[in-house]
């Protein structure tokens, strides 16, 4: 075994070539430098001309197959010259991916890192810290799974980066549109800025995107329906839901006396259909619960929707909304009057219920995870919970595409294609099915009570991207499919790969490398990464081709040419030596 000294002196000695660097720190030199090794080679050659010296690097940890994912997410972020991770760039590594700091499946990693940070006796942000491997591995060992699939750009929306600067283009647009009136049937409401204007998005895979008023709270109001329909639908089963609520669009004002022609509700996202949820909530599962338990019960199941985030409770709506709510009674009695309801309703007890579902407090990013929890088949993305069964979330977003719009779900579901769901205070929950959910708040209404800003915002998105529900993914015409990653084809893969070695790309090879892409690929005309990374000069690429990716060195294009010749041809001697020597250590040590 050597020390970690030089070879020829046993002395520290300066490394200064790459060849000599890459060697040093590469190449397992016992196995080469075999004293009166009488095959005198290009190898022994070589250091005897440049007077080399090896230093067996104890940290070089070789990606082979079995590659391990905290090494090859060090390797690819550490800095090439002192060979730490930067705590900053690894950071703003992850953010890029769409993943936030305080993403609940990164809380170990970020308390190792602050433990890390405090250590440090200036004490200064854990931003600046530099990291070994060592510390590292042991940092992120728990959200490794996560990182790899995150930088293995494996997400649902791979290009978060670019997808966001078009989410910022449509907001943006949005933001002109001053269009709408803030519901004033309560002072509550009438207060809201016009001017609030939030758009908040979580994928499937929790990777999350906010601008503007995102921390501003509202009462959810309409937009609590498919969550206690969902609920009911759980606790309950769709069977016995639907004896006592429809699947139609009612075709009226989320508010209006009617009833379909079996006299029950038409669906339970109008508000008589909600309130005979409410009531089945309250007296079909577990009815020895008392208002307050059930109140309990219920805020925490919508809490779990969004993650484990607290909502609140806004009273003076509830109170507001109990006041101004003759409507609301009237539709009650109507209802009592054809029975509706569930036996053993307290009717009070049960409209107070419906307030309080309304006067749920919570904003933009918290109401996006509830839809993300929709979108992902009822899986809440951030805290990995199932929440909801996915057939109960199939009803839901059924329901919320045919008739979550008030009266203009017809025509949302024609031009947006998307399930959502409005409510008076301007919120809108909107789920695209397995890719991500949104919230979007804009507290002006048009005049059936949407929030202005809101729609707009759905319409310009499926003019962008093919996210309605009847676009076609394959033959999509000249809108962009964000699921797909842009070198999804094998084709494109190729082109993608030959581009990073000829460019001399190695972050972009290494990532090539940990999404598992073979790296012998080569195009039409059999050139392969090694063969451009040679002919274009790019060592530190060539290296990483041949020792840790292991292509084949002696591979020819179509005009017979190895990589070994390109480098020769283009005059990059050392490129050409390091070949040799590669090619001369494997033809000794086949098993390696
Ligand atoms: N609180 C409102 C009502 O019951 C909720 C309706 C809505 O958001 N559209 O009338």
């Amino acid at each position: 075994m050597l020390s970690n000294r030089c070879f020829n002196c046993f002395s520290k000695c300066q490394i200064k070539s790459p060849l000599k660097r890459w060697l040093c720190n590469t190449w397992n030199i016992t196995s080469l430098d075999i004293p009166g090794n009488n095959k005198s080679n290009n190898y022994t050659r070589l250091r005897q001309r440049r007077n080399y010296s090896f230093i067996h690097d104890t940290s070089y940890v070789s990606y082979g197959s079995d590659i391990q994912t905290d090494v090859a997410l060090f390797e690819m972020f550490k800095n090439k010259d002192t060979g730490l991770l930067s705590i900053g760039n690894f950071l703003s590594a992850v953010k890029g991916t769409g993943l936030r700091k305080n993403d609940p499946r990164l809380q170990n990693m970020m308390d190792n890192l602050k433990r890390v940070s405090r250590r440090n006796p200036d004490g200064s942000a854990v931003d600046t810290e530099k990291l070994t491997l060592e510390q590292f591995r042991s940092i992120v060992q728990s959200s490794v799974g996560l990182l790899s699939y995150a930088f293995r750009n494996q997400f649902i929306i791979p290009e978060f980066q670019e997808f966001s600067k078009n989410i910022e283009e449509i907001y943006w647009k949005c933001k002109e549109n001053t269009n709408g009136k803030v519901a004033s049937y309560i002072p509550q409401l009438k207060r809201m800025s016009p001017d609030y204007w939030g758009v908040s998005i979580v994928t499937i895979d929790g990777q999350r995107f906010s601008l503007g008023d995102v921390n501003i709270p509202f009462t959810i109001q309409s937009c609590s329906k498919p969550l206690s329909y969902g609920i009911a639908l759980d606790l309950l089963g769709a069977d016995v839901v639907h004896t006592y609520v429809g699947q139609e669009p009612s075709g009226r004002n989320f508010n209006e006396l009617i009833l379909d022609h079996n006299k029950k509700p038409h669906n339970p996202m109008i508000n008589a259909g909600a309130i005979i949820i409410c009531s089945l909530l309250k007296t079909m599962y577990s009815p020895e619960m008392s208002s307050a338990e059930k109140f309990d019960f219920t805020m925490n199941f919508f809490e779990r929707l969004a993650g484990n985030e607290d909502l609140g409770f806004n009273n003076a709506v509830f109170l507001s909304e109990r006041e101004c709510a003759d409507r609301n009674y009237a539709l009650g009695f109507y209802m009592k009057e054809h029975k509706c309801f569930p036996q053993h309703t307290k009717f009070g007890e049960c409209m107070d219920f419906y307030f309080q579902c309304c006067s749920l407090e919570a904003n933009c990013d918290l109401v996006s995870v509830m839809a993300a929890t929709l979108a992902n088949g009822g899986i809440c993305p951030i805290s990995e919970e199932k929440v909801l069964k996915p057939e109960s979330v199939r009803d839901v977003l059924s329901l919320m595409h045919s008739c979550g719009m008030y009266d203009y779900s017809g025509q949302f579901a024609f031009k947006v294609g998307l399930p959502a769901k409005s409510g008076v205070s301007g919120a809108m929950l909107v789920v695209v099915p397995n890719v991500m959910g949104m919230c979007l708040y804009s507290p002006p209404l048009d005049a059936l009570g949407n929030s202005c800003r809101g729609v707009q915002f759905c319409e310009e998105l499926v003019k962008k991207f093919n996210f309605h529900r009847y676009d076609n993914l394959k033959h999509a015409s000249n809108k962009t499919d964000p699921r797909k990653h842009k070198f999804e084809t094998k084709g494109l893969n190729i082109v993608n790969l030959l581009f990073s070695a000829a460019s001399g790309d190695l972050t972009s090879l290494r990532r090539h490398k940990l999404s598992g892409m073979d790296l012998t690929l080569a195009d039409y005309d059999g050139r392969t990464a090694l063969h451009l990374a040679a002919s274009e000069g790019h060592l530190d690429c060539v290296e990483f081709l041949l020792t840790h990716c292991r292509v084949p060195y002696d591979v020819c294009d179509r005009w017979g040419r190895t990589p070994l010749d390109e480098a020769k041809i283009h005059g990059h001697k050392v490129i050409a030596e390091m070949i040799e020597l590669w090619q001369e250590k494997n033809a000794k040590e086949p098993e390696d």
